[in-house]
């Protein structure tokens, strides 16, 4: 799943979009923090990448074979 391309804004309910869009070319990383801008008041969120959200990480060092 990876992380959220959208999250729901806390303040008035719409929809935030991640920025940037694209993931970083290394991937995502524990502990990155993750900037959301709300397209309806646009305010801004951040939020910190947790070990869930890094599902298929390609830097994963318990990838089998190759
Ligand atoms: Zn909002």
């Amino acid at each position: 799943m990876g992380v959220a391309d959208t999250i729901t804004c806390i303040d008035c309910g719409g929809t935030c979009h991640r920025i940037p869009f694209e993931a970083p070319e290394l991937g995502w990383q524990q502990g990155d923090v993750v900037t959301y801008r709300c397209g309806d008041c646009m305010d801004l969120w951040y939020l910190e990448v947790a070990e869930d959200d890094l599902d298929g990480n390609p830097l994963s060092p318990d990838v089998p074979g190759r």
